[in-house]
């Protein structure tokens, strides 16, 4: 499921991915909780949101400017409406799903392309959390109904966090974190970049500085949508590379606010950028 491990990933996790992070920990500077020292200071007085950090589209950096500084709303196309949509179904059907409501129906949005994709995803999610639901119900006869839930769809979906002590905004909602096993989850419609693994960096990073617990699992989750709909993950250590490379995105995105700096027209910008029309 989206955010169950299949038993291939989870001995990736155990025999793996878990021995060499314990092997080569993540320094203490670059844990969360050290927010209010330098390098995790935020060096300017400013709060972005963290899809603004986070995002590497454009080359110049001037989406953010366009954004924060400008105010300036881009174009919403049928990628962001897609993904919006299946980001909405799964976080739905999984909080129905905890309530026990494993027979509702998906939203409809009107458009068939979107219908088709949020059907796809809300059975198979639901699929997986019924299934999860009546194993863990099987096998602890005695547990309480609440704690059949809490531990068999251990997910905190779209939990908000306040970002404020990393130079984030203070409301930050990450799509899924799994608070039985330590990993926090981002979804992502279309194919994996790699760049991606910033959004769960910032995450962990935001919830390290919040509960003062280490986050060193970070996992993308690729979801396509065609005749049939497939989905790919990414579980990866959110490692010091990628922790100094959030900061460096941070304090660049940041210095472009606080000096309300125009970096410029990229040379080879997406045809798929919301801001097409704004910069041509
Ligand atoms: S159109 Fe080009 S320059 Fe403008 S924000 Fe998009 S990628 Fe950047």
């Amino acid at each position: 499921m989206v955010y169950f491990l299949s038993e291939t990933e989870q001995k990736f996790l155990t025999l793996n991915l878990r021995p060499k992070i314990r092997q080569n920990p993540v320094p203490e500077e670059l844990r969360g909780w050290n927010w209010h020292s330098p390098p995790l200071k935020p060096y300017y007085d400013v709060k972005l949101p963290m899809y603004i950090i986070c995002s590497q589209y454009c080359p110049t950096r001037r989406d953010v400017y366009l954004t924060i500084v400008e105010k300036v709303r881009g174009e919403e196309n049928f990628k962001i409406r897609l993904g919006k949509a299946v980001h909405s179904a799964i976080s739905e059907a999984i909080t129905k799903a905890k309530k026990g409501n494993f027979d509702s129906k998906p939203p409809e949005y009107g458009n068939d392309a979107i219908d088709k994709a949020v059907k796809l995803v809300w059975d198979y999610t639901m699929s997986f959390c019924r299934t999860a639901y009546l194993k863990v119900r099987a096998e602890q006869s005695y547990a309480s109904d609440d704690d059949v839930v809490l531990t068999s769809i251990p997910f905190l979906v779209e939990h908000r966090m306040d970002g404020t002590l990393l130079g984030c905004s203070g409301i930050i909602a990450v799509d899924c974190y799994d608070y039985m096993r330590n990993i926090v989850f981002d979804v992502k419609v279309g194919d994996f970049n790699p760049n991606f693994r910033l959004y769960t960096t910032g995450y962990a990073l935001v919830l390290e500085s919040l509960y003062e617990i280490p986050v060193d699992i970070g996992c993308i989750v690729s979801v396509n949508f065609g005749d049939r709909m497939s989905v790919v993950k990414d579980i990866h250590y959110i490692d010091a590379n990628l922790r100094s490379w959030w900061i460096e995105e941070r304090d660049r995105k940041a210095e472009i606010v606080f000096n309300e700096t125009d970096p410029g027209r990229a040379e080879n910008c997406r045809d798929t950028c919301m801001f097409r029309s704004v910069c041509s």
